[in-house]
């Protein structure tokens, strides 16, 4: 029996009319559990947009805008409207707000009395959730927002990730809606059972997910973007992100985070439970995806100057996988760049082979317990696992390796306007305890 549908709608523009009436014609086949109403929660994916190095990879307005014009059709006593997202790379959301034209936006539906508001996730009061069903979180601090809304919607970009078995779709989103410390904490080889613990408290009533041009083959902030045409709907995260991963052409059951989810009863347990509905072909993706390179692949294949080993254990969420991901940030912003690395010889995870050099280069905790490692210098990047930022930040100055993102706009955003911000949320729930 099809117990969930999934929507594709047509989309070869973005045009927040088409978008709307692509989903209020979703809406009329699928079933929503619980109407559109009272605090309505929206969690796009802005976790980097800069015009020059990361144009592709976010939720673009005018699938927002689309949502909300559907919410304001369809929605009965909205209250109010909150759009809730915590940016990546240690920069401040506001900005990508900004930048991805979300201000305007927010002005617009603002002249038209609609509670519209935007919600810097680093910047709001937090409070903290038990989860019942967690396998490593019995406990996680979420914005009040998102524990209060009556109704959650997702917008997911659809794009690769090589941090998640190369998807990344609704349930992914939820790390999103983590932040600090607990974000990057279990960020490993248990970051597929981390994402499905918070499902628990996040779980969307909704899904749009923005397919009209797709993101692949790279950092999963700055790589390329290529036209794909379509809109996906569907009230259930997995189904939604089952189809999303046949439209890329891999397996889902493949997706360690997808398995997790399908294995903890979030939805179907096989296509056969699904319905595709919509005048957006599946063959039609499969057809442009088949010719694209993911770049998942293990970090050590990576083709450049440097000598990687690779230890245990394979850490796809973290180490293996962010330090792959820096070097495809490289890869897709400054290519020639990758010609100038120097030979050197990088351990990620505990590696037990012998290594002799003049110089290594050790990633993440576990790499410090390799036994045989005999070198005049030792460098070492801290972290289980290092984040993105300090990546980028230890290879710019120990070795002068400037990673894409070092532009001047990007460097106030992450070093002097988040501090700012995080100051800020820090009273805000200082003010709470007091
Ligand atoms: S230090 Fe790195 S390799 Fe070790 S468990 Fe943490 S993320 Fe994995």
């Amino acid at each position: 029996m099809k117990k969930y549908t999934v929507y594709l709608g047509a989309c070869s523009d973005y045009n927040p009319d088409t978008v709307a009436s692509i989903i209020e014609t979703a809406l009329t086949h699928i079933s929503l559990a619980k109407p559109i109403s009272g605090k309505i929660l929206i969690k796009p994916n802005l976790v980097l947009v800069h015009p020059k190095v990361a144009p592709d990879c976010h939720t673009r307005k005018e699938v927002i805008e689309g949502i909300l014009k559907v919410i304001h059709k369809q929605g009965s006593d909205v209250e109010k409207i909150n759009i809730v997202e915590k940016s990546g790379l240690g920069v401040p959301t506001a900005s990508m707000f900004r930048r991805a034209g979300y201000k305007k936006l927010k002005r617009k539906y603002k002249k038209n009395n609609a509670r519209v508001k935007l919600c810097a996730m680093e910047e709001r009061r937090r409070t903290t959730v038990v989860l019942e069903k967690g396998k490593i979180h019995s406990h996680i601090s979420i914005p009040k927002e998102i524990k209060e809304r009556d109704f959650l919607i997702f917008a997911p970009k659809l794009k690769t990730n090589v941090l998640a078995h190369a998807y990344t779709g609704a349930l992914k989103l939820n790390i999103g809606t983590i932040d600090g410390k607990e974000r990057l904490s279990y960020h490993h080889h248990q970051l597929p059972a981390k994402i499905v613990d918070i499902l628990e408290t996040a779980n969307p009533d909704l899904v749009v997910t923005d397919g009209i041009r797709m993101a692949f083959g790279g950092n999963q902030m700055t790589q390329q973007g290529t036209d794909m045409g379509v809109i996906v709907v569907s009230s259930n995260a997995v189904a939604h992100d089952m189809v999303c991963a046949k439209l890329l052409n891999l397996d889902p059951f493949k997706i360690q985070h997808i398995q997790e989810a399908v294995d903890r009863g979030y939805g179907p347990t096989s296509f056969d439970e699904i319905e595709i509905l919509g005048d957006f072909p599946v063959e039609k993706a499969q057809k442009i995806t088949s010719q694209l390179d993911f770049g998942f692949y293990p970090v050590e294949q990576f083709p450049c100057n440097f000598k990687i080993h690779s230890g245990i254990p394979y850490c796809i969420g973290g180490c293996h996988g962010i330090f792959l991901d820096w070097l495809h940030m490289v890869k897709d912003r400054k290519p020639k760049r990758l010609k100038r690395f120097p030979p050197l010889n990088v351990l990620i995870g505990k590696v037990n082979e012998t290594i002799e050099a003049k110089k290594v280069l050790l990633v993440g905790e576990c790499a410090k317990a390799s036994p045989h490692v005999k070198a005049k210098k030792v460098v070492c990047i801290k972290g289980c696992p290092p984040s993105h930022k300090r990546i980028a930040w230890d290879m710019m100055v120990r070795f002068f390796l400037l990673a894409p993102l070092v532009l001047p706009s990007l460097i106030f955003d992450a070093y002097v306007l988040y501090p700012l911000k995080k100051i800020k949320g820090w009273f805000v729930n200082l003010k709470k305890l007091l």
